[in-house]
């Protein structure tokens, strides 16, 4: 992770930020280290557990740091009350109070700021706008829909201009049509406001879709951080590989001076290999969408890597077909073909597996983790706020 040591540049910074809860010795946040730029929308991605809520509420003030600092345009708020720091924050829960209308609860911010009547009545009339519910002002929480009600929270969240939008889960609760909808008036939001947004999500896709940069959290720590592309492309971790989206882990031992990872029975080429990692066990990772199926192996280009593998499964998923794949040393696999390509065998069948080195990672092998080919799906998690 880069980071710059001008600690006056405008932004968020989380610096070596770590949480022990009382009366327990293992970090729910550990020694973490972010930087947020002004305007961007980050997200911290990670399954349950991991220490994303820990960290957005050290950051909103409602937790405190074990060690570390957390600075807002080079001023340290580490130990300033949540009022103080002038965020906006949104929870999975509503927490509209239920016996205020719409207008009310929004206006609520603004009347602790000790706002004028015809401010308030300005700004709630932006916020409704912002979030199109102009025609709900009058109702009371219990006569919206779960996705009005966290409209709702939005507005109310942003309503003061606030420096940043915590979000903690905020579609969590909500079904997935309502979800998709919902994500799409908050990447809008964002647009719109031009303000930082910090997002916390278990579920990968809403990260790829919504983010300019996302940390993974992983047992309190952050295993990367990167654009959507930079995370799902080039995966530093096995955990990321596996945590964003589905890929093909082949193990073996890393030769860095013959350019290979040697595994059982085949010994695929890579490139550019990390030079600490000679030696030691490594995985060579390979996205669906990189596998190319041959019934001839003549037919691989030239410069790709190829192993010989069975055809377990074809799934049939509208515009593709997710190919399950065996090979020789018990590595599971999986492949894509867009749909209306033919198909190059039937499960049961053999076909050669290639692909260009340039799109396999090659990360270090955990020895205590599995790599069956399926990445472990964060959708369903329970989400723990
Ligand atoms: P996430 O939001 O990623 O699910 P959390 O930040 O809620 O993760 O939790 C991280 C870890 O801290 C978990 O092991 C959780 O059990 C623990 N934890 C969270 N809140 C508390 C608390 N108030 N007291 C003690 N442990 C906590
Ligand atoms: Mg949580």
């Amino acid at each position: 992770m880069s980071q710059s040591d001008n600690s006056s540049s405008p932004g968020i910074r989380i610096a070596g930020v770590s949480k022990v809860y009382s009366g327990t010795s293992r970090p729910a946040v550990d020694d973490v280290s972010l930087d947020i730029a002004d305007g961007e929308f980050i997200t911290l991605l990670g399954p349950s557990g991991s220490g994303k809520t820990t960290m957005l509420s050290m950051l909103a003030g409602f937790v405190s740091v074990s060690g570390g600092k957390i600075e807002i345009d080079g001023r340290d708020v580490s130990r300033q009350k949540p009022h103080k720091r002038n965020l906006g924050v949104v929870f999975q829960q509503y927490a509209l109070f239920p016996h205020m209308t719409v207008t009310k609860n929004i206006a609520f911010p603004l009347q602790q700021r000790r706002m004028s009547k015809a401010q308030i009545a300005a700004k709630v009339g932006e916020a409704l706008k912002l979030v199109h519910l102009e025609e709900y002002a009058d109702r009371l929480p219990s006569q919206l829909s779960g996705g009005q009600q966290q409209r709702v929270a939005l507005a109310r969240a942003v309503v003061y201009h606030p420096r940043a939008l915590l979000m903690d889960e905020p579609l969590g609760a909500l079904d997935r049509k309502l979800r998709d909808e919902l994500q799409r008036e908050i990447a809008r939001m964002h647009r719109e406001l031009g303000m930082t947004f910090i997002f916390v999500t278990h579920d990968q896709h809403e990260a790829l879709t919504l983010s300019d940069r996302i940390a993974v959290f992983n047992e309190g720590r952050v295993e990367q951080v990167g654009t959507p592309s930079e995370l799902y492309e080039r995966p530093e971790t096995l955990f990321v590989a596996q945590f964003l989206g589905e890929s093909t882990c082949f193990r073996g031992t890393v030769d860095v001076s013959a350019g290979v990872l040697r595994c059982g029975g085949f010994t695929p080429r890579a490139p550019r290999l990390d030079a600490r990692l000679d030696g030691s066990d490594g995985v060579a990772v390979i996205r669906p969408e990189r596998l190319e199926l041959h019934t001839d192996a003549a037919a691989v280009p030239a410069g790709h890597n190829q192993v010989r593998g069975t055809v377990t499964e074809i799934v049939y998923v509208g515009n593709h077909h997710q190919v399950g794949l065996r090979f020789p040393d018990g590595t599971s696999g999986s492949a894509m073909r867009l749909a209306g390509r033919s198909l190059p065998a039937v499960p049961g069948e053999e076909v050669t597996v290639s692909w260009d080195p340039e799109h396999q990672s090659i990360v270090a092998d955990p020895a205590d983790e599995p790599t069956s080919g399926r990445a472990a799906e964060p959708l369903g998690a329970p989400a723990g706020t």
